[in-house]
């Protein structure tokens, strides 16, 4: 059984304060979250630690936003997968569209960071997705089936059991254009297709795949519904606890 799983990117948002307690209030309604969700928490590099600390007697996991693309040394402002784990952190985003958008995250560089979460004990969450004019254009399938080849893809079989996957239409994020839950199903499921044409139908089973995208908790049921639909990376509505613990409770 793959797990279910919803994670809560929370983006350049909030400060030190505003965050411990948006994690506190989440940890504070534990027993609403079903058990067999895993919920992940992303805050900002700088309050990794103290969340870290704020969620520690909890099933609560932490996430960062993003690694640096080299193991250590002189790279001013950057920050390492070593120093993400060492907060306590098991997952870590990578790919986002707006680090690919406004920080021009390649492929190339997408899978030097994947390789280095996987080697310092990091479940790496890799974003994918098209565009809108992608999508008009009918290219979804080639410009998501180029993103996994050039990243996930070209890891090992072990490797790749430790990647999550998410599916995160870019015309859908932030915006409050949610993708169909046939759109995001078709999707998903070609994503799977891939992983079994490139590693076996155990991967593919087993490979958690979220969808991400204006998600909120009037349309997270229909969505988690889908057959290839294994829970949600929430932006907007993961800085609202209420609105971040109902979605935790939308599997059926
Ligand atoms: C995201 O940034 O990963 C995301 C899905 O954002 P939103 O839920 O706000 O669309």
């Amino acid at each position: 059984m793959r797990p279910q799983i919803v994670a809560g990117n929370w983006k350049m948002n909030n400060d030190l304060d505003e965050g411990r307690q948006l994690a506190k209030s989440i940890k504070e309604h534990q027993d609403d979250i079903p058990s067999d969700v895993t919920v992940i928490l992303a805050p900002p590099f700088i309050h990794l630690s103290d969340i870290s600390r704020e969620i520690m007697d909890s099933p609560l996991q932490l996430a960062a936003q993003n690694c640096a693309t080299e193991e250590k040394g002189a790279f001013t402002g950057e920050v390492s997968a070593s120093m993400i784990r060492s907060t306590g952190a098991r997952y870590v985003i990578i790919g986002h569209s707006e680090r690919r958008s406004y920080y021009n995250e390649t492929d190339e560089i997408v899978h030097k960071k994947i390789q280095l979460a996987l080697k310092h004990d990091l479940y790496p969450i890799v974003c994918v997705g098209e565009s809108l004019t992608q999508r008009e254009n009918d290219q979804y399938f080639s410009v998501v089936e180029a993103q996994l080849d050039n990243t996930v893809f070209k890891l090992s079989a072990e490797d790749f059991g430790r990647v999550v996957v998410a599916y995160e239409p870019v015309w859908a994020i932030g915006t409050g254009k949610t993708a169909t839950p046939e759109q995001a199903q078709e999707m998903h499921a070609f994503i799977r297709k891939k992983i079994q044409e490139n590693f076996s139908s155990d991967a593919a089973e087993n490979t958690a795949i979220l969808y991400g995208g204006s998600c909120k908790p009037a349309n997270a049921a229909e969505l988690f519904s889908q057959p290839d639909i294994d829970g949600g990376l929430i932006g907007g509505a993961s800085l609202k606890p209420g609105d971040f613990v109902e979605i935790t409770k939308s599997f059926t």
